[in-house]
């Protein structure tokens, strides 16, 4: 029988409200510029050809109420809270009226961001990997199953940073609906359980700060808590 050579990684997963067993996270997929007034923000029009994605390995998560330290290389770190789909059942070329009997639950997330290097790969026409998938840049709170979330819709989101309002929206001001995102992806993907979809960040992302305490929040949903620690 053949034995690893180190100990592999603990398996990424996610608590569900109400359910004692976790979530084992696979994939983390990630939507761009999903709300009109964060694209402009960001300097763009929103593109209704199509949503695009980039993609954050399952071990940069992270469970609310951690501290997480000032992500390395980086002057600009910035929050952006999203809206996360956590996928429940396989599916290859979803029609939209079937995407919601894919989804297991929905939870509130973190999409951290280098900012600077993020712009830096844009200038340059290179991949985000630098400005998006690192250490601890998925930060996440406990999933609520779909049944217990209820209609998504009119749902407020929101990200407080030490008691100040910094970002909010309501989740109808989506370019793309999640129903919309999830037939998409899965043109491009065999999505099973375990396929995490950050599903986009509304307008007024910023930097953070080590001391800083930030609490996104969804209605109906378990919130997202984390501090920036001192950068190691
Ligand atoms: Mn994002």
């Amino acid at each position: 029988m053949s034995t690893y050579l180190f100990d592999p990684l603990p398996q990424p997963a996610l608590p569900v409200v109400g359910e004692s067993r976790l979530y084992p996270v696979s994939r983390i997929f990630c939507v761009g510029r999903n709300y009109a007034d964060h694209a402009r923000e960001m300097g763009h029009e929103v593109d209704r050809e199509a949503p695009f994605y980039f993609t954050k390995a399952a071990s940069a998560l992270v469970l609310s109420g951690e501290t997480v330290a000032y992500a390395p290389g980086t002057r600009d770190l910035h929050h952006e809270m999203e809206l996360v789909v956590a996928i429940g059942r396989p599916g290859f070329r979803i029609p939209r009226e079937a995407a919601t009997s894919h989804v297991y639950g929905y939870a509130c997330g973190l999409d951290m961001t280098r900012r600077d290097l993020q712009g830096i790969a844009k200038q340059k026409g290179r991949p985000w990997d630098l400005g998006k998938a690192f250490e601890q840049s998925a930060i996440m709170g406990p999933l609520t199953t779909a049944a217990d979330a209820g209609p998504l819709a009119d749902k407020r989101i929101a990200l407080n940073v030490n008691g100040e309002m910094r970002q909010q929206a309501v989740l109808a001001d989506m370019v793309w609906s999640t129903e919309e995102i999830i037939a998409d992806l899965s043109l491009y993907y065999h999505l099973a359980p375990g396929d995490l979809i950050f599903t986009g960040t509304p307008a007024g992302v910023g930097a953070v700060q080590v001391g800083d305490m930030l609490t996104g929040t969804i209605d109906g949903l378990a919130p997202v808590e984390v501090t920036i620690g001192e950068g190691e």
